[in-house]
C-alpha cells in the first residue's frame, strides 16, 4: 500500500514514512492510493474479534511496510485494560430505542484522541527505533490535544515533547493533567498570550528550516495519518456492537453522529464507509462555529480567521477551518487534484469555494448530513439526559446527541460518538443541572493537587528555541 498527497505533487510514500509527517512537501494531506474493500464474509470473521485483534486486521492492510508481528504487538501493548479502563475499549451503550453512545473517552486523558494518540506514541517508537532516527515534538494546546500527545509519548525513547499552553487559559483539571507529569521527556512551556499565539511559535519554528533540521522537529496535529487510521478501528467495532443481534440481516445499517471540529474523527468514519461497512449516514455535528454545517447542508465552504472563531462551552470544537476536510474534497473531486490544489490554495488566503453544484453525490453517494447546536442546546440535552437516564454526557457530546435527536429518520440506528468524559468540563454540567459530584475515572482523583511542572516564557519564538537547544543535542 502506497500513500499520495491530495495534490498530486509527491512522490508516493510507505506508511512508515507517512507516519511521522505533517503536511505532505506539496502541501496537501497524504492518503492511501485506495481503499481495502471488506465484503460480508470478512465482515463476519471480524465480528467476534477483541479490540486489538480488530485493529490488528484493519491496519495491517494499510501499513504494509511494517513486520505484521511488529504492528500486532504494538496494538497489543497500545489497547489494554488497564490504559483504557476497559477490555471493551470503545464500549457501546443503549440510550433510548435506536440510539447509542460510543464510548470513545475512556483513555487516560478522558477524550476520544487517546485512542489514536496511543497508538501514535508507540508506533513512533518502534518506527523511529528501525530508522535510528530521534524527533522533537512541537505542539501548541488549548487543552485535549496536547494532554492526549503528552501521555501517549511520555517516557517513550528518542522522542522529546514540547506542548505550549496558553497561561492561565485551560480549566483546572487540564492544566494539572498536564503539567503533573514528571517523565524526563515531556516540557511543558506556559506562553504569556493566547492559543493563537502559541500556535504562531510553533508555526514560525517549523518555518526555519535550519532549525527544524537540525532540532528533527515534528508535529502531532490532527492531519496525521496514522491517527485517522486507528479512528477507523472503533466505528467498525461499533458496528458489531450494535448489530450484535442482526448478524444475519447484511442490508441493515448504521448512522454514526459525531461531534466535528477538524473533521478528523468523522474522516475516520467516512474511510470505514469507503471499505465497505455497512453505514447509511455519517452526521457531522457542530457548534456555533459552523463552517462545516453549512457547506453539508448548502454546498459553501467557508472558514472564518481565527478572530472570527467563537468562543464556546464546546471548546474543543472552536475551529474555523477543517484541516482534515481536503482529504474527503478529494475523493468528492474524483482526485482532479490540481482543483483541490487551487480550491484549498484559496482557504489558505481567505476565501471560500462553493460545491453545491455536486451536494447531491456528498448525501447520496458519501451519506453525509450535518446539524448544529448551540449552548442553550448542550445545557438542555445535557440535562434531559441525566433526568431521564441517569446518564451524564460532556458538552461536546451533548452537541452530538442533539443534532442525532434532530436528523434522526423513521427506523434510523443512530450512534453518537462520545468525545470526552463530563469531569472535564464541570463548569458547563454545573449549569445545566446544578452542583452534583460529578464521576471521575480512580486514576485523576486528586490530580489538581500533584505537584506541577511548567517553564513560563514570554511570547517570543526564540525563547522557546533556546529551551529546545537546553535538551535536544544538534544533529551535525
Ligand atoms: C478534538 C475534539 C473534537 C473534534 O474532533 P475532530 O476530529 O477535530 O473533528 C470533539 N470533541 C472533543 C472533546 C475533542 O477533544
Amino acid at each position: 500500500m502506497k500513500y499520495i498527497s491530495t495534490r498530486g505533487q509527491t512522490a508516493p510514500m510507505d506508511f512508515s514514512d507517512v507516519l511521522l509527517m505533517g503536511l505532505a512537501p506539496d502541501g496537501g494531506l497524504m492518503l492511501p492510493e485506495s481503499y481495502p474493500q471488506v465484503d460480508s464474509a470478512t465482515l463476519n470473521d471480524w465480528r467476534q474479534m477483541s479490540y486489538p485483534e480488530l485493529a490488528f486486521a484493519i491496519m495491517r492492510l494499510f501499513a504494509t511496510d511494517i513486520d505484521e508481528a511488529d504492528l500486532k504487538d504494538i496494538v497489543e501493548r497500545t489497547y489494554t485494560e488497564s490504559v483504557f479502563g476497559t477490555s471493551d475499549i470503545t464500549p457501546v451503550r443503549k440510550l433510548e430505542d435506536n440510539l447509542y453512545i460510543l464510548g470513545l473517552s475512556n483513555g487516560p486523558t478522558l477524550a476520544f484522541k487517546d485512542v489514536a494518540m496511543q497508538f501514535l506514541g508507540n508506533a513512533f517508537e518502534y518506527v523511529l527505533k528501525k530508522k535510528d532516527e530521534r524527533l522533537t515534538i512541537i505542539g501548541a494546546t488549548s487543552g485535549d490535544t496536547g494532554s492526549a500527545a503528552e501521555y501517549a509519548l511520555r517516557g517513550k525513547d528518542n522522542i522529546e515533547v514540547f506542548m505550549l499552553s496558553p497561561q492561565g487559559k485551560m480549566s483546572a483539571f487540564q492544566r494539572a493533567q498536564m503539567y503533573s507529569l514528571t517523565d524526563d521527556n515531556i516540557h511543558n512551556i506556559a506562553i504569556k498570550g493566547m492559543f493563537d499565539d502559541c500556535q504562531d511559535i510553533v508555526k514560525a519554528l517549523q518555518q526555519d528550516a535550519d532549525f527544524k533540521e537540525k532540532y528533527s522537529l515534528g508535529t502531532v496535529n490532527s492531519i496525521n495519518w496514522g491517527r485517522i487510521l486507528a479512528q477507523v478501528v472503533y466505528y467498525f467495532k461499533a458496528y458489531f456492537a450494535v448489530m450484535d443481534s442482526a448478524v444475519q440481516d447484511s442490508d441493515k445499517k448504521v448512522s454514526f453522529c459525531v461531534p466535528s471540529g477538524n473533521f478528523g474523527n468523522i474522516c475516520a468514519g467516512h474511510i470505514a464507509r469507503e471499505m465497505g461497512l455497512p453505514i447509511d449516514r455519517l452526521i457531522v455535528a457542530t457548534n456555533e462555529n459552523d463552517v462545516l454545517n453549512d457547506f453539508f447542508n448548502q454546498g459553501a465552504y467557508n472558514p472564518r480567521p481565527a478572530d472570527k472563531t467563537y468562543v464556546t462551552s464546546s471548546p474543543s470544537m472552536d475551529i474555523s477551518k477543517a484541516s482534515n476536510f481536503e482529504r474527503f474534497i478529494y475523493l468528492l473531486l474524483e482526485r482532479d487534484t490540481d482543483r483541490v490544489h487551487s480550491l484549498f490554495d484559496g482557504v489558505k488566503s481567505g476565501k471560500g469555494f462553493d460545491l453545491s453544484d455536486v451536494m447531491q453525490t456528498v448525501s447520496s453517494r458519501y451519506g453525509f448530513a450535518a446539524g448544529k447546536s448551540a449552548h442553550s442546546d448542550r445545557l438542555a440535552t445535557i440535562k434531559d439526559l441525566y433526568d431521564n437516564y441517569n446518564d451524564l454526557i460532556d458538552p461536546h457530546t451533548a452537541d452530538g446527541v442533539k443534532v442525532a435527536r434532530e436528523l434522526q429518520r423513521e427506523d434510523e440506528i443512530i450512534i453518537c460518538a462520545e468525545t470526552a468524559l463530563p469531569v472535564k468540563f464541570a463548569e458547563t454540567i454545573f449549569e445545566a443541572v446544578g452542583p452534583i459530584d460529578i464521576e471521575r475515572p480512580e486514576h485523576t482523583k486528586g490530580l489538581e493537587d500533584l505537584p506541577q511542572r511548567v517553564v513560563e516564557l514570554d511570547n517570543k519564538p526564540s525563547l522557546v528555541a533556546d529551551e529546545i537547544r537546553k535538551v535536544v543535542a544538534p544533529s551535525a
